[in-house]
């Protein structure tokens, strides 16, 4: 039997022009590209949005290319700090760690809180603890500090402010990564995950880990996985504003991406994009930014990826 599913995965928002200056604008499209067909390849074979997500998302983590695991910006000390949240929208269980250092896959211990803990959400040195319970995957600091990193921090510190690692203020990379997908069950689930913003102050946490700002799931009505400024998502409670487009009004996927970024900008003039896939398997991707890097396969079609909407 032919199984149907959608998945959608970003690699955060960012300015292409810039990229592509960089010399990283083919790399980009084929890491997409074969983390995605990772992705479907679950998925055609029976597999769970859940798992799908986080494989996506853990793989995006793995490459230093984006602003998530290996390859996280640095927080005002030099250091990597992560966030990360998955959440199931059978259920509406979720797994959210933040401020985390030194574990490989955090998306990995996001779905451990989801599975094995009573509780959302894990904290700094708490969350450090349950990954070694968990016996989570761990790796030495300089694992993390990839080289452009450290570029981009010294800059920023340079001019004396945080900054994000989106748009065209340079020397800006790509950002967060994320999942989205409906499997052939009709379940729903998403994942984000983030270095966070460039030079951000210590403890600082945005709205990758936090349910309903920078991820949501809900049979009912969507999937969604955000990149921006978490600050404006974190205000605008953006991903559960977007689901609620979908529960209150019926729209689908891509009117629900649409309203929720024109309520972004409305609300606070916000800079970022989402990827959105709904009960029925229809995608949506919108942004604020120039760009946004992802790949979806919308009813176990053709793979599309691609940096602007
Ligand atoms: N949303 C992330 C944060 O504010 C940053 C990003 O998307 O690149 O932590």
């Amino acid at each position: 039997m032919q199984e149907n599913f959608s998945l959608i995965i970003h690699g955060g928002a960012g300015s292409w022009e810039h990229l592509k200056r960089e010399g990283y604008g083919s790399e980009i499209m084929d890491s997409v590209r074969r983390i995605l067909e990772g992705g479907r390849h679950i998925l055609a074979t029976g597999g769970t949005a859940l798992d799908a997500v986080e494989y996506c998302a853990a793989e995006l983590e793995d490459d230093p290319l984006y602003n998530a695991g290996r390859g996280s910006v640095l927080n005002e000390h030099g250091e990597v700090e992560m966030d990360a949240a998955i959440m199931d929208g059978a259920t509406l269980n979720a797994g959210s760690i933040a401020g985390v250092t030194t574990i490989k896959n955090p998306i990995k211990l996001a779905r451990q809180v989801l599975e094995r803990s009573e509780h959302v959400m894990l904290i700094g040195k708490g969350a450090q603890e349950f990954a070694k319970l968990c016996g989570m995957q761990q790796m030495p600091d300089d694992y993390f500090l990839v080289e452009h990193r450290v570029r981009q921090w010294r800059e920023a510190q340079k001019l004396g402010g945080m900054m994000l690692d989106h748009e065209d203020a340079p020397p800006n990379k790509l950002g967060t990564v994320g999942a989205v997908a409906w499997d052939s069950a009709g379940n729903l689930a998403a994942a984000t995950s983030t270095g966070g913003i460039v030079n951000k102050r210590w403890g600082r946490v945005g709205d990758s880990p936090i349910i309903g700002a920078g991820v949501l799931a809900d049979n009912e009505t969507c999937a969604v996985s955000a990149t921006g400024y978490g600050e404006q998502f974190q205000r605008t409670v953006l991903c559960k504003m977007i689901s609620n487009f979908v529960y209150f009004q019926g729209k689908d996927a891509a009117g629900a991406a649409t309203a929720g970024i024109e309520y972004l900008v409305k609300k606070v003039n916000g800079l970022g994009g989402v990827i959105v896939v709904d009960h029925q398997g229809n995608c949506g991707v919108d942004h604020s930014t120039s760009g946004l890097i992802y790949g979806l396969i919308e009813q176990a079609g053709p793979s599309v990826c691609k940096f602007t909407k």
